[in-house]
């Protein structure tokens, strides 16, 4: 399997990755290396490399490998600094920004999916990714500034506790819109304010919470 595996992480980040646009060398490198077949349900294991979202349980999903990699490239990051990732569900995106940053927090509003997040990191060798369970549309008050802030649900607009987090010219990816249709948005931070640039058209699922939308009471299974 893990022979396979590799090759089907490479086979990804040529096809999917890098034949999309993506350039930054960390973020293929990093993609490369983290074994997203340990991140999915088992019986998944076989479509862990397919070119979508696939359901991890409880309603969620873990992202398409592409939205990983185009939210880690927009965050930009160099090695050093302190990542929030909002919307933990499996714990793969956690680990591929373990692998770009220094530090990562990771919060997800489940607690079940946030126990087996932390197993699986822990298994995998990315121990060190603090994952809390919890209302992430509010950020993460005692871990705060943070350089970089990548938000994997869909939010109706910016959650307003977040940008308060960011430290002198970090960055925020998330996922703006409706619940069925939304656009990446990157904000930086800048002495004048935030600055926003509108990237690509994607689907991600809801950002449920305070800065977020109203739970619609669907069962989590
Ligand atoms: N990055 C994840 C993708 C998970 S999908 C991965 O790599 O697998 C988004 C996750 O956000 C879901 O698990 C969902 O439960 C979680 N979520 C939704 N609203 C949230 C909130 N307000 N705070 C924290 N997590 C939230």
């Amino acid at each position: 399997m893990s022979r396979d595996a590799a090759r089907a992480r490479v086979a990804m980040v040529e096809g999917q990755l890098r034949r999309r646009g993506i350039r930054d060398e960390r973020v293929l490198a990093a993609m490369e290396r983290v074994p997203r077949e340990r991140f999915v349900p088992a019986v998944l294991a076989r479509d862990a490399y397919d070119d979508g979202a696939l359901p991890i349980g409880a309603g969620q999903t873990i992202s398409q490998p592409y939205m990983v990699a185009a939210m880690c490239e927009l965050l930009a990051l160099q090695g050093g600094e302190r990542v929030l990732d909002v919307g933990t569900g499996s714990g793969y995106a956690a680990a591929v920004l373990a692998e770009l940053a220094a530090d990562v927090v990771s919060i997800e509003r489940i607690p079940v999916l946030a126990e087996r997040a932390r197993a699986t990191l822990a298994a995998a060798g990315y121990a060190r990714v603090d994952v809390r369970v919890g209302d992430g549309s509010l950020g993460v008050a005692d871990r705060a500034p943070f350089d970089a802030i990548a938000v994997a649900a869909a939010a109706p607009d910016v959650p307003p506790a977040l940008p308060a987090q960011l430290g002198p010219g970090g960055r925020i990816v998330v996922p703006r819109g409706t619940r069925w249709s939304q656009q990446l948005v990157l904000l930086t931070a800048s002495r004048t304010g935030l600055v926003e640039r509108g990237t690509v058209a994607c689907r991600f699922v809801p950002l449920v919470g305070a800065g977020g939308f109203e739970d619609d009471g669907e069962p989590l299974s």
